[in-house]
């Protein structure tokens, strides 16, 4: 209790920290994050220097026409943030609130994901700036095709490979692989794009793997802290696809689930939500609030910022950036964070959390199960020859676990949090690639 009165005292204003860095902004997040791992590692300044700004941004207009005959002029972007490692590797998001450095954020943080588990990949992310729940299906098609046809030269099996994010699902990988293929004398290449539907050479397993990985590092981190999975509850921040498979996959080792959300509102139930059976019920082009008001009396509606205060053992924010800051840091009870959405922590209050003692397992372990079963999809594409899904998970929970483990030593090693000791283990291996690749 000690530490958190002196963390609030010395709480800074959310924004600009003392250091002019602006912390709502998630690349200089990102950035903040890397000069702390760099500076430790003493990574010379040409690796930084390279390592700091991505390789390449495009920025498109698509012209699209809409049901009503009307043309919108719609904003895209495919940022590469990392090569050093491999072709450049990472989804594909259709928010309102994608805007430029936001995907440069997303594309470095996923060079560090995949240097984190290993997996011969650098970092890339694309974005469209676009309400994708108000698009009909026809629009949405004519949308991410002419972001596919705009992007041929970027793409590639062993150049760029896109996958799912948020706004974004098997049927719109499915178009961009037709688009390419069609781009390419109408000649199949699977490998180009992961997250594809199994009919079209998706791999099993791809759909649950980013979940199960929230799940997997969640009960590491849990065996860590000494924590019993059947006497932890836990509140899950979001209901796409990280957050629902998370909380499937949670309540299957034992956790209660007691608070679950979406864009929507949320809901809090002391005795636990069965999410197997919403998971069941619930159809994402609902929310759950159609499904618990007429179905769960016990639950109560809270504020979907309160979901991140509850007295819970283990908090997994699973939804957007930046909903973990120095507004709030301090008032977080759980023991364990599991970040199973990119960037839910704002650099600056990542102090605020490890002086209050909790764990964290970054978001760049956490969620890395989607990337490597994406990895996966790539390998089985490219070999012709596919996994079972036992096959993929057994493989998959290997890697992650690896993974945690060496984040882990590295943090006791190196006496930091977890989240610094992941940077440290990414960038430490990224750096080494830049630098046996040489000068030019
Ligand atoms: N969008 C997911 C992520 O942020 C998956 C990326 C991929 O599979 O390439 O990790």
């Amino acid at each position: 209790m000690c530490a958190k009165k002196k963390t609030e005292d010395a709480k800074p204003a959310a924004g600009k920290g003392a250091s002019g860095v602006d912390y709502n902004n998630p690349y200089e997040s990102m950035l903040a994050r890397f000069n702390a791992a760099a500076d430790i590692l003493k990574i010379n300044d040409r690796e930084r220097a390279i390592l700091s700004v991505p390789e390449k941004v495009v920025n498109v207009n698509l012209p699209v026409v809409m049901d009503d005959g009307t043309t919108q002029v719609f904003e895209g972007y495919r940022v590469i943030h990392s090569t050093a490692m491999g072709p450049s590797k990472g989804g594909i998001r259709y928010a309102m609130e994608v805007h430029a450095d936001e995907v440069k954020a997303l594309a470095a943080w996923m060079t560090w994901k995949c240097a984190v588990v290993n997996i011969p990949y650098g970092g890339g992310k694309g974005g469209i700036k676009c309400n994708s729940r108000a698009l009909s299906v026809d629009e949405k098609e004519r949308l991410t095709r002419a972001y596919a046809a705009s992007m041929s030269e970027v793409f590639g099996p062993d150049l760029d490979i896109p996958a799912p994010d948020m706004g974004t699902d098997g049927n719109v990988m499915a178009w961009i692989v037709d688009e390419y293929s069609k781009m390419n004398n109408n000649k199949y290449i699977p490998a180009v794009i992961t997250g594809k539907p199994l009919l079209l050479g998706g791999s099993k397993g791809r759909t649950a793997a980013t979940g199960r990985s929230v799940m997997t590092t969640c009960i590491q981190a849990m065996e860590k802290l000494k924590m019993d999975p059947k006497k932890s509850t836990v509140a899950v921040q979001g209901f796409g696809n990280v957050g629902s498979y998370g909380a499937l996959l949670l309540e299957e080792k034992g956790l209660k689930v007691v608070a679950i959300s979406d864009h929507k509102g949320a809901y809090y139930s002391p005795k636990g939500f069965n999410i197997k059976r919403i998971f069941e019920k619930y159809d994402l082009r609902n929310t759950i609030d159609t499904w618990i008001d007429k179905e769960d009396k016990d639950a109560k509606r809270i504020d979907n910022k309160a979901i991140l205060e509850l007295d819970v053992d283990v908090l997994a924010p699973c939804a957007i950036e930046n909903v973990i800051t120095t507004e709030n840091a301090h008032k977080i009870k759980a023991k364990l964070i599991v970040e199973g959405a990119n960037g839910p922590t704002a650099a600056d209050a990542d102090e605020i959390i490890h002086k209050q003692g909790i764990m964290v397992v970054p978001d760049i372990v956490a969620n890395a199960g989607g990337v490597t079963v994406s990895y996966f999809e790539w390998v089985q594409n490219r070999r012709g020859h596919y996994y079972t899904e036992e096959e993929v998970n057994d493989r998959a929970d290997r890697i992650i676990k690896e993974a945690f483990e060496a984040v882990y030593q590295m943090s006791k090693d190196k006496k930091v949090g977890m989240r610094l000791a992941a940077y440290l283990v990414a960038v430490q291996r990224v750096a080494e690639a830049v630098h046996l690749k040489g000068k030019y």
